[in-house]
């Protein structure tokens, strides 16, 4: 039975759990049929929220979808339809103790679960996804990120059809039994909620590798897949052994279990899943194989396999309290692969990419009926929350605390921020203040963007005194309005600023200045600038902001031949080159002869030809004039 109304979650009601499971030992045995299902949970009352006054204990209330219940027992004790209700999609037992143990079986159909949420067989092969709330369809539980426990699954199937039986951890135990079957016994150390929960069986073939951590731990890497693809497998495990050494070196994050395994199924749903030790892939997000897989699907695996293992720590180790928090693991998750790239590839291409999908889709996003901020504050349907917004503005929102912190200071939050919260579930506002610990940089007005949805638009005027030598900047930002008809504050945005002189050379001190806009209308002035320079704005794209400044033909291709910022000359390419072609439609229109304006041309041939910093004489006369 299903709830017909669907109901709105509030942010606002969040409140702890009831009861806390510290331990969950599942066992699994696998059926052509159906699967059994026994979980035996240890129970502890939450004394944060409770009182323990004469007994009265509230109710234990768990989560379960679709589950054939046989049996419950509290201890020894079997308990009876007096002791416990079924009510739709909870089972309500009456609890009278502090702690206790609770076991449940039930049975469940993976061959008929075409949700592909929790456990279902497909293509021979049993496999798992409980993310966001996918694991009350595999037993009854407190399925929410904050409650974390400690795992292990024992899994027991018929060795022929299932010869590989994997889940979250250690392997610890493994056995063959009569009748052709065997069982293997998982078990995971770290503390996990339910969602990062994982179990796959069928017949894979794997490749094996190994990886030596910082403190010299070998860890044993193993990629399983269907036979045919067993020789598009190379790549993933390259990638994911950069990953590794990557996270120690840039965020001094050392693997944690003696083995990392992932799985690649042409039938996965999802693209990618970081549950712990074992992440579940689509085939198409892992295997390539030079002979038919292009440069952008060989990155593209790479920051699919080095997302998906950061979560190790940003989303495993410290997870969301809530999720209301997704941005918290994705956002943050989505900018540390974003850099990884940027470091294993080219650094200027990997920003056009991550710019071109913003603007084209999130911005589209935020101008939509579907706008909302990083951190909503409702949601009716979880699933529909896995958006461009939480995933790519949040990533953005955490590059720029890295903006405004600088590199140094950004790390020492982050170092204090996984120490502070490791086996914890935590908010967006514990990973900010954490910045602000590490910093002293005041991030209050920058949690706005949280809690703003829209995109800010920006307009820049500038002026040039010839007499005093001094260059100003006007700034206004505003935000269009958005459903939700919630009024627009200014945002704390970090606008980096390049001034070029006639020469293509940086006239700033540091080359590029960091400009912290927080009012609606804000003036800059830039001291001893000898002549009328270029402004190079928003260079990096320091802020996921729409800019408008309103450049000559002949600036945007000064800053396309001459800009040191690889962004700011790509983006001038853009806008020079949309104008061009608009201007030709125009004539097309007006029945006039097609002309490709020379000036597009000429910064075209600067940009193969010259040597850099050498500019055309033509853009040297006065480059501010429009
Ligand atoms: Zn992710």
């Amino acid at each position: 039975m299903k709830d017909a109304q669907p109901t709105t979650v509030l942010l606002k009601d969040y409140r702890q759990p009831d009861y806390w499971i510290d331990q969950t030992d599942l066992s699994f045995e696998l059926g052509e049929e159906r699967t059994r299902v026994e979980a035996i949970l240890r129970i502890r009352l939450n004394k944060q929220l409770h009182k323990i006054d004469g007994g009265n204990y509230p109710a234990l209330i768990l989560n379960g979808t679709e589950l054939h219940l046989e049996s419950i027992h509290i201890g020894d004790l079997a308990l009876g339809t007096q002791d416990y209700s079924l009510d739709g999609e909870q089972l309500t037992i009456k609890v009278s103790d502090t702690e206790f143990e609770l076991r449940t079986v039930c049975f469940i159909e993976p061959q008929k679960n075409t949700s592909l949420e929790g456990l279902y067989k497909s293509n021979g092969m049993f496999c798992t996804q409980c993310e966001a709330e996918g694991f009350r369809k595999i037993t009854y539980y407190l399925d929410r990120p904050d409650v974390m426990s400690i795992f292990s699954c024992k899994i027991t199937a018929d060795k022929s059809l299932y010869p590989v039986l994997l889940s979250n951890g250690n392997e610890f135990e493994r056995e063959t039994l009569k009748n052709g079957f065997h069982s293997v016994l998982w078990r995971d150390p770290h503390k996990k909620p339910a969602y990062l929960f994982a179990l796959v069986a069928g017949d894979l073939e794997h490749v094996r590798d190994s990886f030596t951590t910082c403190s010299g731990r070998e860890v044993t890497l193993q990629l399983f897949t269907e036979q045919r693809n067993i020789h598009k497998c190379a790549h993933a495990i390259d990638s994911l052994k950069r990953s590794m050494r990557w996270d120690e070196e840039v965020y001094g994050r050392e693997y944690d279990l003696d083995i990392f395994m992932i799985v690649a199924v042409d039938h996965f749903n999802m693209g990618a899943m970081e549950n712990k030790g074992l992440n579940i892939f689509n085939s198409s997000c892992v295997l390539a194989s030079p002979e038919t897989a292009t440069d952008n699907s060989f990155q593209r695996i790479e920051a699919i396999v080095a997302h998906e293992y950061f979560h190790n720590w940003s989303g495993n180790r410290v997870t969301c309290r809530d999720w209301f928090q997704l941005s918290l693991k994705e956002g943050f998750t989505v900018f540390r692969d974003s850099e990884f790239s940027a470091d294993m590839n080219s650094r200027t291409v990997k920003r056009i990419e991550d710019v071109a999908l913003l603007r084209t889709a999130q911005f589209a996003e935020d101008a939509g009926p579907m706008a909302h901020p990083v951190l909503p504050d409702s949601y009716m349907e979880i699933s529909n929350f896995y958006t461009l917004t939480v995933y790519e503005k949040g990533a953005e929102l955490v590059r720029m605390i890295h903006k405004l912190l600088g590199k140094q200071n950004f790390r020492a939050g982050s170092d204090l921020y996984f120490e502070r919260y490791d086996g914890l579930a935590v908010t967006v506002e514990n990973f900010v203040s954490t910045m602000e610990d590490a910093s002293e940089m005041d991030l209050t007005q920058f949690r706005r963007w949280y809690h703003q949805a829209g995109t800010p638009v920006i307009k820049v005027t500038d002026e040039y005194d010839s007499s005093e030598q001094c260059y100003r900047l006007h700034v206004s930002q505003s935000c269009p309005a958005t459903p939700d008809k919630k009024p627009k504050q200014p945002l704390h945005i970090p606008l980096a600023v390049g001034l070029l002189s006639s020469e293509g050379s940086d006239l700033l001190p540091d080359k590029t200045q960091m400009l912290n806009l927080t009012d609606a209308n804000q003036s800059f002035t830039f001291e001893g600038i000898k002549e009328p320079p270029v402004p190079s704005l928003l260079r990096d794209f320091s802020a996921p902001v729409r800019l408008e400044f309103d450049y000559s033909d002949q600036q945007l291709a000064f800053l396309m031949a001459n800009d040191t910022d690889g962004f700011n000359r790509w983006d001038a390419a853009q806008q020079l080159s949309v104008r061009v072609l608009q201007r030709m439609v125009d004539a097309v229109v007006a029945g006039e002869p097609l002309v490709v304006d020379w000036v597009l041309i000429d910064a075209y041939e600067q940009l193969l030809t010259a040597p850099r910093g050498h500019i055309p004489p033509r853009y040297c006369q006065n480059p501010v004039a429009r």
